[in-house]
């Protein structure tokens, strides 16, 4: 997981399309997060669309600076760093937010998505870098610094408790989902309505291109099946072991971890969730895959609204489940 290393500073500037009346659609693309954010969206000027994009970005660069568990100064890190020294740590409106979103989806999901899993994230790390497997001991001690019900979070102070020593807080699971949310938030601040922000694979949409239904997006299994969907006014999430995983002899190990067992998940799932908010989508689609097809039919009553395309391999055997023709 190489989720907030910043890989590349390329804006591209693609040449406008002249669509509707005045509205041309402009695209622009930015690596952040160690993904490619693409950003399409329709204006009337060249110079509203390039503020606009500017405007996006920085503020994707912004939310990174406070939750990129990648530097140490960054305000999640310092965070975690106070962890176990019974001191409420005031924290920003950003930082607050996302944690509050986690900590709301993790009493829902029974824990299967958790946001205190840094310390189990940062091991697994540390053993692809070196191409070793942690132990049982290992794995133990990292489980035992994490748990949703040791985050404790005030609202009123906007300040946070880590009730315990050596916790450290990994948002990789919900954080370029809302990093799309926000960098829309940009652009309707101008006046732009019509806008679609793809974060790596997690997408935030407003109002559909002008003259269409809404935005066309395709979804794939992770292998042969594709589909084609257009949505607007809604966000899509996918999460799939198609880049990061780790791989130790012979058996593949995802990156999204299975926090009663410390472990990657072993059975590759590849989920697509679709609901309002860029958020709870990029978390849904990272809860969805550990929960697995049968736990997470019981589990989506819990968010009404949402849709899900999950396909599960255990070996050669594929299983899928969806609800999007619903
Ligand atoms: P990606 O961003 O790679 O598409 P996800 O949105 O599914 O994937 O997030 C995976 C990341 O979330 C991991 O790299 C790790 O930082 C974190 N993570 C792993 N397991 C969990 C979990 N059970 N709950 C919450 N976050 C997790
Ligand atoms: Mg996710």
């Amino acid at each position: 997981m190489n989720y907030f290393r910043i890989l590349a500073f390329l804006l591209i500037f693609s040449v406008p399309q002249i669509v509707s009346g005045q509205e041309t659609r402009y695209s622009f693309e930015k690596g952040l997060m160690g993904s490619p954010f693409k950003l399409v969206f329709y204006t009337t000027s060249d110079t509203l669309a390039k503020r606009a994009a500017d405007n996006a970005f920085r503020r994707v660069e912004e939310l990174n600076e406070i939750m990129s568990d990648y530097r140490d100064g960054s305000e999640i890190n310092r965070l975690s760093a106070q962890s176990g020294s019974g001191k409420w740590v005031p924290v920003s409106k950003d930082l607050f937010d996302i944690l509050a979103i986690s900590q709301d989806i993790s009493k829902k999901c029974d824990g299967v998505f958790d946001v205190t899993l840094g310390p189990v994230v940062q091991m697994w790390r540390h053993a692809t870098r070196k191409g070793t497997f942690p132990s049982e001991q290992e794995i133990a001690d990292a489980r035992s610094k994490t748990g949703y019900n040791k985050m404790k979070l005030n609202a009123k102070t906007r300040s946070v408790l880590l009730t315990q020593k050596g916790m450290r807080l990994d948002i990789g699971g919900l954080g370029k989902g809302f990093a799309a949310e926000e960098a829309l938030k940009e652009l309707k601040k101008l006046g732009i309505t019509s806008a679609m922000m793809d974060a790596g694979g997690k997408i935030v949409m407003t109002n559909p291109p002008p003259g269409t239904e809404g935005w066309n997006i395709t979804i794939s299994n992770g292998s042969d099946s594709l589909k084609t969907i257009q949505l607007a006014n809604t966000s899509l999430a996918t999460s799939g072991p198609t880049y990061r995983y780790m791989e130790y002899k012979g058996v593949r190990y995802s990156h999204i971890v299975d926090p009663k067992t410390g472990i990657g998940l072993l059975f590759h799932v590849r989920t697509t969730a679709i609901c309002d908010g860029g958020t709870i989508s990029d978390a849904l689609a990272t809860a969805f895959s550990v929960a697995g097809i049968e736990k997470s039919k019981k589990m989506i009553k819990r968010f009404p609204g949402t849709k899900v395309w999950l396909v599960e391999r255990k070996g050669e055997q594929v299983t899928e489940w969806s609800t999007l023709s619903r």
